[in-house]
């Protein structure tokens, strides 16, 4: 039978143009922690909002202490004192001066601050009373922070399509910008495909399987920002498969299922969604996860991943979490790609894109080396859950020798990361 095998990129842009954005909503901004803002968020106050002292010390009038030097001491009256949070709103005249604390609003007679460590208390415990000697003057504003240092009242603080970090976090609670506007994160229901899937909390019985995919597909979405729906394990039935498909379809945003998805005798999730909606493709150029099915339900995308564990899994990385990404106003849908030299050499028959589970690693004189895990059979979970890249063997090589170089998707970091 001819095959109709699409290249990873055209698969990839037959779904992201066919992605539209979420609609946007209002959470509280840690709740957006990871998602870039869809609407930009301002200040409702300047920041900082007053001028403050960076040190303890004094705050004194610069020009009290032009010339003040080891030979030419000048001594201050101190008149008051201000710790963060007071106010002191009495007279400083000249040749007075205020003991102040860190973060306390320093006073609009005052226009320097000198820091405890270079200034001798003459007479008395430095409070109020107290007599205190500078040898060296202090410039206009020294060590005063001052208002709107950061951003003047009604700024933008982070704009629209920027990413909520934490230190975002500390910056929208500065600006009063509690509630932020993000994409809504899709809902994604996942479902496994399989007469012989049993759930992980039983034994499976003889000829059983325990369903493992829909565990890491369920980790997947959730890891890649978007939110999670589990909608269960159907057996190999056509009519079943059909009504759970288009019920999921109905209720999320995006529809995944692994399993059941190529051309054997009880796959029946490709021609259920053709009959029901649109398919655009069902083989891909890669391996593992030839047997890859993207399609529409109504306004609705599926994508069914093959049922081998790394066919699925690989399947979801290329295929999926761009597109959620996408779907959140994301623009970083690439992870890092690193050049590294293969350790082992690997020989391919099929002329599809090979993903090698494995690690990459720097060897004590800075080598770059990617390890293919040694048995790349795509039952396996475990080289997976190991491997910190997914080495690239392209679709036109058929031998590559050890120390050739090659290309390492490194999907332990996130996309965008500057390698
Ligand atoms: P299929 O794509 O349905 O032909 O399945 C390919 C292989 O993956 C078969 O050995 C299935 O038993 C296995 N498989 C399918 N779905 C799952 C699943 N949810 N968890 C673990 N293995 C699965
Ligand atoms: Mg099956």
């Amino acid at each position: 039978m001819a095959e109709n095998l699409i290249s990873v990129e055209d698969a990839r842009a037959a779904i992201l143009e066919r992605m539209t954005l979420t609609p946007t909503e209002s959470v509280p901004f840690a709740e957006a922690l990871g998602r870039p803002l869809a609407e930009a968020a301002v200040t409702d106050i300047p920041l900082a909002p007053f001028a403050s002292s960076a040190m303890d010390g004094y705050a004194v009038h610069a020009a009290d202490l032009a010339g003040a030097s080891p030979e030419h001491p000048v001594t201050l009256n101190v008149v008051g004192h201000a710790a963060a949070g007071d106010v002191f709103d009495g007279p400083i005249e000249a040749g007075q001066a205020i003991r102040i604390m860190t973060g306390a609003l320093v006073p609009e007679a005052t226009d320097a601050v000198v820091k405890f460590e270079i200034v001798d208390v003459a007479s008395g415990d430095g409070n109020e009373g107290s007599r205190v000697t500078f040898t060296s003057p202090a410039a206009v504003g020294d060590n005063i922070r001052e208002p709107g240092l950061e951003a003047p009242e009604g700024a933008i603080v982070l704009d629209a399509g920027e990413i909520v970090t934490s230190a975002a976090c500390g910056l929208l609670a500065s600006a009063g910008a509690t509630e932020v506007t993000v994409h809504a994160k899709p809902r994604v229901g996942v479902f496994s495909l399989g007469s012989e899937l049993v759930s992980p909390t039983e034994r499976p019985a003889r000829g059983q399987i325990r369903d493992a995919n829909s565990s890491d597909l369920l980790a997947a979405v959730a890891e890649a920002g978007a939110e999670p729906v589990f909608c269960g394990l159907l057996p190999d039935d056509a009519d079943l498969i059909r009504a759970a498909v288009l019920k999921a379809a109905a209720e999320c945003d995006f529809v995944v299922t692994s399993g059941g998805a190529s051309a054997g005798d009880y796959d029946y999730v490709t021609s259920v969604v053709a009959e029901e909606g649109e398919v655009f493709f069902d083989r891909v150029a890669m391996r593992p996860g030839k047997s890859q099915t993207f399609g529409m339900l109504g306004g609705t995308p599926f994508v069914g991943l093959a049922g081998n564990p790394a066919a699925a899994a690989g399947g979801f990385e290329m295929l999926v979490r761009p597109a959620l990404r996408k779907m959140m106003g994301l623009t970083e849908l690439d992870r890092p790609v690193q050049r590294a030299r293969l350790a082992t050499a690997q020989k391919k028959k099929q002329p599809r894109r090979y993903y090698l589970r494995g690690r990459i690693d720097r060897l004590p004189d800075g080598t770059l080396m990617a390890t293919p895990a040694s048995n790349q059979n795509s039952a396996l979970f475990g080289t997976l859950a190991r491997a910190n890249c997914l080495i690239v063997i392209p679709t036109e090589a058929s031998v590559l020798q050890a120390g050739a170089e090659v290309a390492c998707v490194r999907i332990d970091l996130p996309e965008g990361s500057v390698l």
